[in-house]
């Protein structure tokens, strides 16, 4: 048996509607601010991401996707989609203007990882990225927007922690310091951050090692040593955070995995999940698109694993089973061409209507079926109702069933419907 690649799964039809609910609200709700959809290609040139999301991040070192195409161009599966939409922009000379843009994307992502749950090799992400502004209204409003998305699916208890990791004037200078404060405590870190320490140093602010935390607890936080643009950014957003209502938490520690973040980064961190707590992050990436080849043009995102969100869904969120379908039961082959003219009739009134043509099994083992399927009615064709020309109507929340005329079924059902 072949059976899926490891790290990848099938969302088999029983599962979809939770995967459909949580894009549909993700829609709904970017739609009230603006935002329009872009649909950027699956792979990319590797160059993309080696630059745009940095040689020294764990997501190029190790976790991509990287092949040669038959004429021998390095291409990529896409681990993020920060830097393709970046690329789009750029490319289509959309950057321009001074006009912002408010762009989302749903789809899959790609990441050489050790799965485990809530991390697989393909992966769906929900993203947005405003790009051409760098005001700090910009970082409020679209945190409200994700708090707001999340929550309408009732995700439970979430915290947003922010935090600023400076600019291209402080960075380099908090980095020095970090790097000073660590570096006596060198031998006690893990190898990831003893790498860490060479390549990226503030990446060893956000390592989960206990022993590495007890350490870098010890180093001073960069919040401390931002130059006066970025604290007072930094205290813009939370300004404008306080004016619109949403609630956050200033964690010092937060940095980001991918290299091209200034300023403002945050994670919503659920504190009902275990190891994975962290639900999705993002930040500000001011200098991306100019490291890119396009104009300066600054930009504020995040992205969302949609596998970790569906999985913390509840299971009683409003919008998932509905009944709604009807599902039409015919007894004896007789019976099959007045089920057909009977879907028929019902798709023509916008519902939908499954029959099965097994007119050999038995009743119970059709309304089985019509249960397994979530059937809203179930109508019932045998010799009689052929005879007389009418169906048996049965609503299947209550068991309510009665005989109607085949002429005015629609009509039937749109009285059982409120009935
Ligand atoms: P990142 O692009 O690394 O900032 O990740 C953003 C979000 O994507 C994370 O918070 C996760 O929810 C999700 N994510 C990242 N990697 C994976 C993965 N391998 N499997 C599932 N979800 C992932």
């Amino acid at each position: 048996m072949i059976e899926a690649a490891k790290g990848t799964r099938d969302i088999l039809p029983g599962e979809v509607a939770r995967w459909q609910l949580v894009e549909q609200q993700a829609r709904d709700i970017f739609t009230l601010f603006g935002f329009r959809e872009i649909r950027t290609p699956i792979f990319e040139s590797t160059e993309l991401f080696t630059r745009g999301v940095g040689e020294a991040t764990d997501i190029v070192a190790k976790e991509m996707y990287t092949f040669l195409d038959r004429k021998g161009r390095s291409l990529t599966l896409r681990p993020e989609n920060t830097a393709p939409v970046a690329r789009a922009l750029i490319e289509h000379g959309l950057l321009r203007g001074a006009e912002m843009h408010r762009l989302y994307y749903i789809g899959p992502m790609f990441r050489y990882e050790r799965p485990q749950k809530g991390r697989m090799r393909q992966f769906a992400q929900i993203g947005v990225e405003v790009v051409g502004s760098d005001h700090p209204a910009v970082d409020a409003e679209t945190l409200q927007m994700l708090m707001l998305f999340l929550g309408r699916l009732r995700l439970g208890a979430l915290e947003l922690q922010v935090n600023s990791v400076g600019c291209s004037v402080c960075r380099p200078v908090y980095r020095d310091i970090l790097v000073a404060a660590l570096r006596p405590h060198r031998d006690a870190l893990c190898t990831d951050c003893r790498r860490r320490l060479e390549t990226n140093p503030l990446r060893c602010l956000d390592c989960k090692v206990p022993a590495d935390r007890a350490i870098v607890d010890g180093a001073p936080p960069i919040l401390e040593h931002l130059c006066a643009d970025c604290a007072a950014h930094f205290a813009r957003v939370r300004g404008h955070l306080d004016g619109l209502g949403v609630a956050h938490t200033v964690a010092p520690r937060l940095v980001r995995g991918l290299d091209y973040y200034r300023r403002t980064t945050f994670e919503v961190v659920s504190t009902s999940l275990g190891a994975q707590s962290a639900l999705l992050g993002g930040g500000r990436y001011d200098g991306l698109i100019e490291e890119l080849g396009g104009p300066p043009a600054p930009g504020f995102g995040f992205a969302m694993g949609e596998d970790r969100l569906v999985m913390s869904l509840p299971g009683d969120l409003p919008g998932l089973e509905q009944a709604s379908g009807v599902f039409i039961v015919v007894l004896g082959d007789e019976a099959v061409a007045a089920g057909l003219l009977a879907a028929a009739r019902l798709r023509e009134a916008g519902r939908a209507a499954v029959v099965e043509p097994a007119p050999q099994k038995s009743l119970k083992a059709q309304m089985r079926r019509a249960n397994d399927l979530k059937a809203r009615f179930v109508l019932i064709l045998g010799a009689d109702e052929i005879a007389r020309g009418t169906l048996t109507v049965k609503r299947m929340a209550d068991g309510a069933q009665q005989e109607v005329a085949a002429a005015s079924l629609v009509q039937a059902l749109t009285e059982l419907d409120h009935g």
